[in-house]
């Protein structure tokens, strides 16, 4: 069995606790690459543009 990341030979016993990965690196770049694909950032509210200070404002007044 190879990492997926690295492509280097997986110990694929118990004690390995990052597989299939080989090392908590390997298996952070993993996580990193999901998460970023699917992440959607906090400028997609358009009812915000112009003024996002005001309405962050009102938002907390009322
Ligand atoms: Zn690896």
């Amino acid at each position: 069995m190879q990492c997926p990341i690295c492509k280097k030979p997986v110990d694929m016993s118990r004690q390995n606790r990052f597989r299939p990965f080989c090392s908590e690196r390997c298996q952070l770049v993993d996580l990193g690459t999901w998460a970023s694909g699917g992440y959607e950032p906090e400028g997609a509210d358009a009812e915000d543009h112009e003024h996002p200070d005001d309405s962050k404002k009102r938002r907390l007044l009322h």
